[in-house]
This record gives structure tokens, sequence and C-alpha cells, in this order.
């Protein structure tokens, strides 16, 4: 590393307003890095702080070549911190373009902080702004973070609930009912014959019937009543403080109105598509799983008597509801 000429815009932050201190610290060594070269190592333990008069630094944590934390750019300092609390490195800094610093001992650093105390305060400053730089980045993760759960428990063709978040969500709902007594429901809804569906209209044209048959459900259930897409054409609805009669006809209704409702195709097609659905009403000791299993039980049994109808499983009572295929 030689020592070149350079001439720095105006002081760096270490000296805004402390001239002199800065024309001092400018006769400290000026090393030139090259491009890719290493400045500091994890680690190391020696004590001098740079200040960057051309070029640029990265700073980077997990690797010497990982995705840089930060830049130093002319104005900028780096390493100030061991030279604050002797401590050994902790992150790598690298030449991202051939950079000029000048390299302050701390030896040096302190005796300008003796003679200009302005400077002492320049760095409680420069500290104060990089670590809300480090709160903000902090708080954008934690906004990162919950977007991604929200993202990981809805399902993005119909905006309902998707699977992961009915498996995390039901064991409470079972919990709930158990520990207050009141009665629970879950009804598995699987669309009909919707393969055929598929090949007969192509898979946008599903795509489309899916989220339609997702709105009727939303809209048709109570508000209070959860709805999810349990999986391709199916989903489970969660009927909370519901016994399983009034489940039966609750899903009926919803069955009934998917059946009536005719669906204009984009090809100008206008279809009607059906659903099977499966009732199990929660028993006692049974497990969330249990329950959405006696569901599925009873959506079979649809399927096999004929579809485009509700069916039961387990403790509801068997005998077909007046009105209820
Ligand atoms: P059944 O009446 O017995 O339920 O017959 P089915 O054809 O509905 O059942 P099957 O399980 O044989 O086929 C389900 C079809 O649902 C096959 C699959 O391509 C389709 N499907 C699953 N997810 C999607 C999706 O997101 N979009 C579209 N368009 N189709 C889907
Ligand atoms: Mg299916
Ligand atoms: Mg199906």
């Amino acid at each position: 590393m030689s020592t070149p000429e350079v001439s720095v815009p105006g002081p760096p932050l270490l000296f805004l307003g402390v001239a002199d201190a800065w024309a001092a610290a400018l006769e400290g060594p000026r090393l030139a890095v090259p491009e890719g070269d290493v400045l500091i190592t994890p680690g190391a333990t020696d004590q001098v702080l740079y200040i960057v008069l051309r070029g640029q630094l990265a700073v980077t944590l997990d690797a010497v070549d990982g995705d840089p934390v930060a830049w130093v750019s002319p104005g900028d300092h780096c390493g100030e911190m061991a030279v604050f609390d002797g401590s050994a490195r902790s992150a790598w800094v690298v030449a991202n373009e051939p950079t000029v610093v000048v390299a302050l001992d701390g030896e040096t650093f302190w005796s300008l902080v003796e003679r200009w105390p302005q400077v002492a305060v320049n760095a409680l400053r420069a500290m104060a702004a990089r670590m809300r730089g480090g709160n903000d980045e902090v708080n954008e993760s934690r906004r990162l973070q919950a977007e991604y759960r929200r993202h990981a428990s809805f399902d993005a063709l119909t905006g309902l609930h998707n699977r992961r978040w009915l498996s995390e969500t039901l064991p409470r709902q079972v919990e709930r009912a158990r520990r207050s007594g009141d009665a629970l429901c879950a009804v598995m809804v699987d669309v009909d014959h919707f393969k055929r569906f598929n090949d007969t209209h192509g898979h946008a044209a599903g795509d489309y019937v899916l989220f339609a048959v997702a709105q009727t459900l939303r809209g048709r259930f109570r508000p209070t009543d959860l709805v999810a897409r349990y999986g391709g054409e199916e989903f489970t609805v969660v009927l909370p403080t519901t016994r399983g009669r009034d489940a039966v006809l609750a899903a009926d209704r919803v069955r009934r109105a998917l059946a009536d409702t005719p669906l204009t195709l984009e090809s100008g097609d206008v279809v009607r598509v059906t659903a099977s659905m499966g009732v199990a009403e929660l028993a006692a000791h049974q497990t969330a799983e249990e329950l959405l299993q006696a569901a599925d039980r009873a959506l079979y049994r649809a399927k096999g008597t004929g579809r485009n109808r509700v069916s039961t499983w387990g403790a509801v009572v068997d005998e077909p509801l007046p009105g209820v295929l």
C-alpha cells in the first residue's frame, strides 16, 4: 500500500466544526486499498480507525464476500469500535473499489479528542445515527416477518385462510369449545367432478370457479364461521358454537346456493358447479385432527351416495333431515 495524494472535499463527519483537528488527522498515514482487498478481518486486535477519502468500503458479517450490511463512503469512518473499547474486530471491511483511507491509531485518535473534544461529540453523534439505522433495520425486518407470516397463512388464489392456518387455529377452537362446553362442527367441502371441469373448460376457468366457490362459502356461512382452503378443490369450514344438526342445515343451504348460482366464464359459457359436503360435530376427547377425519369420512359418504349433498359422520344425527338430500 502506498501513500497517495488525495483532495478531500470537506471535513468528514468526525471532524465537523473542527477543521484544525481534521488538518492534524490528515497528517496520519494514508493507505491505498486495491479493489477486493481486506482492510479489517474479524478477530484482529489492532486498534485503528479509518476515514475514507476516496472510493468505497463494504462491511460484511457472515463471510468476507457476504452481503454487505453497510457501505463506508468518502467522509465516513469505520473501525472506531476497536478504538473506543479495545475489542477485537467483529466484521470484515473490504474495498468495493480502489479506495484511499487515512488511518488513525488509538493513540492519535485520543490525543485529537483531548485537544478538540468536539471530535468525541461527533463520534457519539455518528454512533447514534448508526444505532438508529440499526433500529430501523430491526423494525423493517419485524414488519417483513409479520408480512411473511400473513402470506404464509393465506391462500393466494382464493384469499381464504390456508391449511397451515387451519392446522394452527382448529386445535385452539377445539380447546376453547372443550373449556366452554360449547358445540363445534367442521364441514369438509369438495367440488364435484372438478377434474372433468378442468378438462372441459381449462385450468384458468377452474381457477375462476375455485375463487367463486370461495366467495360463496365466505358469503353464505356466518361471519363467525371460519372458512379455509384445505387444498386443491377442497375447503374446510369450522362452525363454532354450532350443533351438528344446525351445521348440516347451514351446509345444505350453502350447497344449494352453490348449485343454484350460474357462473359466467371468460369464454362466455355459463356453468354451474356443485359440491359435496361432510359434517362432523366435535365428540368428547376428539382431537382437531380426528374431527377433520370424521368430516372427511362424511364427505366420502356424500360422494359415494351421489354427490351434491351433505352427509354426516360420528356424533351428528344420521337420519335425513327435512329438506336435506
Ligand atoms: P370428485 O367429485 O370425486 O371430487 O371428483 P374430482 O374430479 O373433483 O376429484 P379429483 O380429486 O379426481 O380431482 C380434483 C381436481 O382438482 C384435479 C385437479 O387438477 C383440480 N385442482 C386442484 N387444485 C386446483 C387449482 O388450484 N386450480 C384448478 N383449476 N384445478 C385444481
Ligand atoms: Mg378432492
Ligand atoms: Mg372434487
